[in-house]
């Protein structure tokens, strides 16, 4: 038996072993996950709202940035919507200590895009930082987690220190959209102007609403450097 057969017949083993151990359940649905699940289960993943825009230069998340900075692709991996079984993968990313879960929607998601040729030409995946207190009270950046996720799919290298979120700003989920607008204006900051010079950098976020998060980041970046942008969150609460 050739010796990667063995080693792969014994993770498995190993994962099943574990997995008898301390069981696995999907993140939607709540039901056991089998051996080769991860996340969610088969059912869940196939039911997934899946984002389907058909053009990556002209759709809703593009839109947002049209005029303001030179956005080549925008995409979302699915749809938000409040209270369905799909929103719990946010809520476990972001407020139940599952960074896991970012990473392995952020590899699925890269998978799925790469297929496509989403990638092609980016040079960095830039996460949206969080503010120092934030992380620290949270643990980690949920964005990052995504971005880690898309790097193993694709290879594409991460960057988390060249921009900085300078101020901590409230929750933007009670805020209209010219209050959210206000509320991130002024917030980042770039650290490391000379590593994003003339690179084509993947902005990655957890969730776009009205994008005033994205917009105001990508504008700080393009103040600070000459860069080309594409963006892509996990999840998208627009209208469409
Ligand atoms: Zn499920």
């Amino acid at each position: 038996m050739p010796t990667t057969k063995i080693l792969h017949d014994l993770s498995l083993f190993g994962r099943s072993l574990l997995d008898f151990v301390f069981p696995r359940y999907c993140v939607c649905c709540g039901s056991r996950l089998a051996l080769l699940e991860e996340t969610l289960c088969t059912r869940c993943l196939e039911g997934l709202p899946r984002v389907r825009f058909f053009s990556w230069e002209d759709n809703d998340i593009a839109r947002i940035f049209w005029g303001l900075v030179d956005v080549q692709r925008a995409a979302s991996f699915f749809h938000y919507t409040r209270h369905s079984p799909y929103s719990r993968i946010l809520f476990a990313l972001k407020y139940h200590n599952r960074p896991e879960v970012g990473k392995a929607m952020g590899r699925m998601m890269g998978e799925a895009l790469k297929r496509k040729g989403f990638f092609e030409g980016v040079d960095l995946i830039v996460p949206v930082p969080l503010s120092r207190k934030k992380e620290r009270q949270r643990g980690y950046n949920q964005s990052a987690w995504i971005a880690r996720g898309i790097a193993e799919a694709t290879g594409l290298p991460v960057d988390t220190q060249s921009v900085v979120r300078t101020v901590s700003n409230p929750s933007q989920t009670s805020l209209d959209e010219h209050q959210r607008q206000e509320n991130v204006r002024n917030i980042f900051g770039v650290a490391h102007p000379e590593r994003l010079e003339g690179r084509h950098i993947l902005l990655v976020d957890d969730v776009i609403t009205t994008g005033a998060t994205m917009k105001s980041c990508a504008e700080t970046i393009a103040h600070a450097c000459h860069v080309r942008f594409s963006v892509l969150s996990l999840a998208w609460a627009g209208a469409s």
